[in-house]
């Protein structure tokens, strides 16, 4: 397709000539149009808001939360946000602790017997409220209640050095706070997990 015809157009002499190119402008116009809808669909699908910023944030309490169950081949994969902190009600964690349980919460995982091969990602929330876990298989926030706990408590109870906190196996290592990673993990256990019910379990509606 000649994308600058409609700009040539008007430079024609004759008058019916020049009518016809109106209606081929407008008839390129349309087709311009309804391409560049095409493209913004396949590529942005209209820049759809994604899922989980859909949630009411202003409602949200601590919790475990399903926010996506997405089908990759045969394999479900199951995203659960973990908040532990209610956004824009309480001040948000900082990086250094984030970064700290980011660690001890991705080798607690990666060293599960029965959990180690189904994580596909343990990671921060960029807003710093909580942390995405993302598991292969179909799962409800209840399932997970049990780990969550022993992971938490792994946290809450870990004192050594932390793992992976190493110019070698970190982009940011000094970047720590275990005596702070401890106290959230302690805060989440008691104010959320130990008596979690469903309230704390789905999102809000
Ligand atoms: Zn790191």
């Amino acid at each position: 397709m000649n994308w600058f015809a409609p700009f040539s157009c008007p430079y024609l002499f004759s008058f019916s000539t020049n009518f016809l190119c109106i209606f081929y402008e407008n008839g390129l116009y349309l087709t311009q149009f309804i391409l560049f809808l095409y493209f913004m669909e396949r590529n942005y699908g209209f820049m759809e808001k994604i899922a989980s910023f859909t949630i009411d944030h202003i409602k949200l309490q601590p919790g475990i939360y399903v926010s996506r169950r997405d089908t990759v081949g045969q394999e479900v994969i199951t995203t659960f946000d973990l908040r532990m902190t209610s956004p824009n009600d309480e001040p948000v964690m900082n990086t250094a602790e984030v970064h700290t349980i980011e660690h001890l919460g991705a080798t607690f995982l990666r060293n599960h017997p029965d959990y180690k091969d189904k994580t596909i990602y343990f990671g921060p929330m960029g807003c710093r409220t909580g942390f995405y876990l993302l598991l292969a298989g179909e799962y409800t926030s209840q399932d997970i209640v049990p780990l969550m706990i022993r992971m938490f408590e792994f946290i809450r109870d870990y004192r050594d050095e932390v793992p992976g906190a190493s110019p070698r196996d970190c982009g940011n290592y000094l970047d720590m706070n275990l005596g702070m990673a401890n106290y959230l993990a302690k805060k989440y256990l008691e104010q959320v997990l130990y008596h979690i019910d469903d309230s704390r379990l789905n999102y809000p509606v």
